[in-house]
């Protein structure tokens, strides 16, 4: 049996992934579950998987969860600190699938006990890629990608040499805008940005996606998994999202991973790994499909592709500044205080305020420094909201 924990088990990620293990309940040891505010949800789910403890990011929920909770043998905790705690309790494999910045410092406890990390929050590797690597390193852990680029350019590295790989081609779906008009970006709606045309997945990585910001991230996460340079890394528009990512090596051969827009692939991958084994995806019949289509990014359209191209230049702790206005845009555009378009203006302003300030941004990359600038980040990019909303 496997000792497991599920971070962030009430989203997307989460469910995905809870979804593979009720399939072969006798294989998997749950530990801890987490979720936030869905507390029925969270206590359902560690019912009914025997977990040791259900842990809630909202204190305010605990007495629900409690209760929810009462005469099943599953504890019950909150809070961002209790979350952390469960991250260190033992297990074998650990799904870090929280959104945003709150999923680092648990992903490093995780690290600390050497398990294997099964990492979908890509905004940990934007923020303090460097950190999580050397600490898993420290620490003896396998940190596994489950993001499906990085899981396909993983799979596609199986048996090569990094030194003969010359590129690496993340693919986009565009999101729900690709083919909008230009000028009626700034006027669309969350509802529109919510609606992603492949993938069903949390609002956020949606909304990040219409933006573009999602692939920004992504490739700022290739950098740090796979340890190549900038220019090694192109992103291609694809609508049909089926290829998620090609490797190109040195002799002229582009090795592309295909398979249905459904994250229980990269999941199961991570949690079967070193080994395959049989998933419950579709199969794709390329007949029927007939055709893929790709185009080249347009920065104009996109501005997170340029910025993420900077942020990766200036170093540092820029990606926690990136991540951190990013989340605080998307707050304001979800709140309805900025329109869509706004966003990447708001982080951009963020990085040059922050970068005018000596010594945040050169900061050495240490826990402490990343949460510190990350909360500096937000405070600023909230004042840019503010000045425009004004
Ligand atoms: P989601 O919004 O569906 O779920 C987020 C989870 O995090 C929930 O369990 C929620 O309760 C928890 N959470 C939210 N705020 C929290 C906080 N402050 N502290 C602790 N827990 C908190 O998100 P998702 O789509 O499942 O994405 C999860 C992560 O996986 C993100 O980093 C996302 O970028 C990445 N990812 C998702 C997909 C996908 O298909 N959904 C694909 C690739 C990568
Ligand atoms: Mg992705």
């Amino acid at each position: 049996m496997r000792r497991v924990s599920i971070f962030g088990a009430t989203g997307s990620i989460g469910q995905n992934t809870l979804d593979l293990i009720r399939r072969a309940p006798d294989d998997y040891d749950v530990v801890a579950l987490t979720g936030a505010s869905n507390v029925a949800q969270l206590a359902r789910d560690a019912i009914a998987l025997r977990a040791d403890i259900a842990i809630t990011a909202d204190e305010t929920r605990l007495d629900d969860l409690r209760a929810a909770l009462i005469g099943s043998g599953v504890e019950a905790a909150a809070g961002s600190r209790a979350i952390v705690e469960a991250a260190s309790r033992p297990a074998d494999w650990i799904m870090s699938a929280i959104v945003g910045a709150a999923g680092l410092a648990p992903g490093m406890a995780a690290l600390a006990q050497g398990c294997t990390l099964a990492l979908a929050n890509k905004e940990s590797l934007v923020c303090a890629g460097a950190l999580l690597i050397q600490t898993g390193r420290e620490h003896g852990a396998t940190i596994l990608p489950v993001d499906s680029e990085h899981s396909a350019v993983f799979q596609a590295l199986v048996g090569e040499q990094m030194d003969a790989v010359e590129r690496i081609i993340i693919t986009a779906s565009g999101g729900a805008f690709r083919d909008w008009p230009l000028e009626e970006l700034p006027q669309a709606t969350l509802a529109q940005a919510s609606n992603h045309p492949n993938w069903d997945m949390g609002q956020r990585i949606t909304i990040d996606s219409a933006s573009m910001f999602n692939k920004a991230m992504e490739v700022i996460e290739t950098r740090e998994f796979f340890n190549v340079s900038p220019r090694q890394i192109e992103v291609l528009i694809h609508p049909q999202s089926m290829i998620h990512a090609l490797v190109g090596f040195n002799d002229g051969a582009l090795m592309a991973h295909v398979g249905p827009p459904d994250m229980r692939h990269a999941i199961g991958y991570a949690l079967h790994h070193p080994h395959r084994q049989k998933l419950p995806v579709e199969r794709l019949d390329l007949a029927a499909i007939g055709r893929f289509d790709f185009r080249a990014p347009d920065d104009v359209r996109w501005p997170a592709l340029r910025i993420a191209r900077e942020v990766m230049a200036r170093r540092g702790l820029a990606g926690a500044v990136f991540n951190a206005a990013k989340e605080t845009a998307l707050d304001g555009f979800i709140a309805g205080a900025i329109g869509f378009t706004r966003m990447s203006d708001i982080v951009a302003e963020t990085l040059d305020a922050m970068d005018a300030q000596a010594g945040h941004i050169d900061a050495t990359m240490t826990l402490d420094n990343v949460l510190n600038i990350d909360h500096l980040a937000r405070k600023a990019a909230q004042a840019a909201i503010l000045k425009r909303a004004g």
